[in-house]
């Protein structure tokens, strides 16, 4: 299973058979950084269209004028801002890009779908499955995507679980 978060930043791993498998550097850092459009702006990186650009939270809000929370941006979508609208329509299709991607590369069972900036997919449903279908090699239905609604309790008892045991097996 890859588990993807979206809020303010992009993660994944990689779970197999209950657990989370390190890569030789630890977590991938980078996921969020793949291209969605070579034509695209340019990331703190200095990529060009790279998934983080279109995807995280802060730069959701920040091409929204007198925008202060992502609440309000997801607000502001729902109650048919246009400005909005394309802006989380590009979100949702830059994260149906690293879905395809993850599909492409991993071919997992499931790919789990959470992280506090999950009213993107249920704004932009329909632009996440175009990213998905222009990404994908192969019939994108074979996806099981589990979208799971955020609950922070569970992710700091997760977060807090893996930093007891890393600490426990000396794995800092
Ligand atoms: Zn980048």
């Amino acid at each position: 299973m890859v588990p993807i978060t979206d809020g303010a930043g992009v993660g994944t791993g990689l779970i197999i058979d209950g657990k989370l498998v390190r890569g030789a550097h630890g977590l991938p850092r980078r996921f969020a950084h793949l291209l969605v459009d070579p034509r695209g702006p340019r990331c703190g990186y200095g990529h060009r269209g790279c998934a983080s650009r279109y995807l995280m939270s802060h730069v959701i809000l920040r091409q929204l004028q007198n925008c202060t929370t992502y609440n309000d941006a997801v607000e502001r979508t729902r109650a048919g801002d246009p400005d909005a609208n394309r802006i989380f329509a590009e979100a949702g299709y830059a994260l149906g890009v690293l879905i395809g991607h993850t599909a492409n590369f991993l071919d997992p069972d499931k790919i789990l779908l959470t992280g506090d900036g999950l009213p993107l997919y249920e704004i932009a449903t329909e632009h996440v499955h175009n990213g998905i279908k222009n990404t994908y090699e192969d019939d994108p239905t074979l996806i099981d995507l589990d979208v799971q609604p955020f609950d922070f309790d569970e992710w700091a008892r997760a977060a807090a679980a893996l930093a007891i045991k890393d600490t426990i097996t000396g794995n800092i």
